[in-house]
């Protein structure tokens, strides 16, 4: 495995000469205990997992002050395990689910509404039209405040397709910030991963999620 140090350095450099306000997180899904300590080591402050079983062995392990994000579809049941050990929810997408953190958080939780641009059936996520709505739908919601909007890039390398997609999340992001609702002050862009993040920050993300590219994959995480 690569040292991280180096690898974290040299993105942090290359997305800083595109703009200076976006934060990496380290998707450590595929990584373990030891690996997710090196890249704290390493300077990274932001944790992704995507699952309810991998975010618990990591905070028992780990004590660091460091932010924890969720990044993968929640089942409704997962709820109460998950919601009060993280920082920030990248994928609120129904009602259902901000009930039930309504119901099982005891603080407010920064959520990222996500949001399926690309119109893929296969991926999770509000479609746009949709998601103004809903956001105003949450305004009686005190555990829950929208920071942002999150979407996945759609499977592809075509770098155009992928850019679209990007400029339409900011474009909604925008549309909701500009709102300015106080349940949703939604300044946050959660987009970009391994093999896109350049785009996406050169598109006006604030948050990328990488996870091959900077920490790797073990076999065994
Ligand atoms: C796994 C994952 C990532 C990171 O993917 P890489 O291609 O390994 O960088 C980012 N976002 C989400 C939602 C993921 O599930």
């Amino acid at each position: 495995m690569k040292p991280i140090k180096p690898v974290f350095e040299q993105m942090t450099n290359d997305i800083k000469t595109i703009q200076k306000n976006v934060q990496i997180i380290a998707v450590t899904k595929q990584v373990g205990i030891e690996r997710t300590r090196e890249a704290i080591r390493a300077g990274i402050r932001h944790l992704g997992e995507n699952r309810p079983e991998g975010l618990a062995a990591k905070r028992a392990a780990i004590t660091d002050e460091v932010s924890w994000h969720f990044i993968g579809t929640l089942q409704t049941r997962k709820v109460k395990e998950v919601i009060n050990q993280i920082d920030f929810l990248h994928s609120l997408d129904r009602m259902s689910l901000a009930k039930e953190i309504q119901k099982r958080a005891n603080h407010q939780v920064d959520c990222f509404v996500q949001v399926n641009i690309s119109q893929e059936e296969s991926k999770s996520g509000l479609a746009p039209e949709e998601t103004l709505q809903f956001i105003k739908s949450l305004e009686d919601f005190d555990k829950i405040r929208i920071v942002g909007l999150m979407t996945m890039a759609p499977n592809t390398t075509d770098e155009n397709t992928i850019r679209q997609v990007f400029k339409g999340l900011k474009a909604l992001q925008m549309e909701v910030e500009a709102k300015n609702w106080q349940h949703a002050p939604c300044t946050e862009c959660s987009m970009g991963m391994s093999n896109d993040y350049l785009i996406a920050a050169q598109e006006g993300a604030t948050f990328v999620r990488i996870g091959t590219a900077l920490v790797g994959t073990e076999s065994e995480a």
